[in-house]
């Protein structure tokens, strides 16, 4: 186990701190009073561009690497632009951990998702099933970069003694996601179409999908408190699971939202479009037994989310 950091000595690089997972990541280290907080808007440091990282991070020389950069997106965006999203984020992660080394960074924690396990993985997904079968088709080209990511962190642990750790969560959602409604995950999808439905008084809206798939959604704040945690108390080569604990039906999920949203309207379901993976559900017992729990409420986030969505996207 790691000692526990002491966060006001430290200089610590967000990467993608204006990102849904970096904006969070970055309120919760202002919390607990991080000494020196970085991170640069991607006008000013292009991750893909090596000697651009090597040289800011060599510059700025951070105790602390939280890497929430990437290129990601919901079912159509992952599924339409396989290039891009194996591409990009093999050249950020490679760049942003080779460079750390170089800097001697003591800590760095990669980020990545749930989609990187099989997908007829055993449900609840364990840390353990990883690489046991072939994936879930629609994203996998996000996914294979991710393992590979996990693969380098666990890489440096075994070359060079780095004590890098790497983590896994779920579906998450919150101020800031993309409501894009091309490339956006379900959950602030749903957000935007209701609402929009909502404002035109229009009867119905349709959604994607037979609402069948199960998912589980975790608010970005909850995950940067376990960010936290890992920082202060996992030092394993094997990647850690963060997610709720318990799922739903998309279906579900559609009610809830349209309920908060105030959509009165009849939901329809075009099963023209992918459902993608029937379930994915993460064993959370190795992150629970380190303290760490979820607490907010789905309906709580989602109205949230909400307000931030009507405050700047609307
Ligand atoms: P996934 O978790 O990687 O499959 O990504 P998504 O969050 O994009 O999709 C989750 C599920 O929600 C899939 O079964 C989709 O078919 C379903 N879904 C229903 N309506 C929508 C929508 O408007 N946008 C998105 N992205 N997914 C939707």
């Amino acid at each position: 186990m790691a000692s526990a950091l002491t966060w006001p000595d430290l200089t610590v690089y967000v990467a993608g701190h204006n990102g849904l997972v970096g904006s969070a990541v970055w309120r919760a280290l202002a919390g607990v009073g991080a000494g020196r907080l970085v991170g640069y808007r991607s006008a000013e440091l292009d991750l893909r561009d090596r000697e651009a990282t090597f040289a800011a991070i060599a510059e700025l020389k951070p105790d602390v690497v939280i890497d929430a950069a990437a290129k990601v997106g919901g079912i159509m965006a992952n599924s339409t632009y396989p290039v891009e999203f194996l591409r990009d984020n093999m050249l950020i992660q490679a760049n942003l951990m080779d460079a750390s080394h170089a800097a001697n960074v003591e800590r760095l924690l990669f980020l990545g998702s749930s989609c990187i396990y099989p997908r007829h993985a055993s449900q609840p997904i364990r840390e353990s099933s990883l690489m046991t079968g072939p994936l879930e088709p629609t994203n996998q080209a996000y996914a294979m970069a991710k393992i590979a990511g996990i693969f380098a962190i666990e890489a440096y642990r075994t070359q060079y003694g780095r004590r890098w750790i790497s983590a896994m969560p779920t579906n998450l959602y919150g101020p800031k996601d993309n409501f894009d409604l091309e490339s956006s995950h379900v959950l602030p999808a749903f957000i935007r179409r209701f609402h929009e439905a909502k404002v035109a008084s229009a009867p119905t809206v349709t959604v994607w999908g037979t609402g069948t798939p199960r998912r589980e959604f975790l608010h970005v704040d909850d995950l940067a408190q376990a960010c936290l945690v890992l920082l202060d108390s996992y030092d394993s080569p094997e990647t850690i699971n963060v997610g709720l604990g318990e799922d739903m039906p998309i279906r579900e999920l559609a009610e809830t939202v349209a309920d908060v949203v105030g959509f009165e309207g009849t939901i329809v379901w075009d099963t023209s479009k992918p459902d993608g993976m029937p379930r994915k559900l993460l064993d959370t017992t190795r992150i629970n037994a380190l303290g760490w729990h979820p607490t907010i409420s789905l309906r709580d986030g989602v109205a949230t989310t909400y307000q931030w969505f009507l405050a700047n996207t609307a």
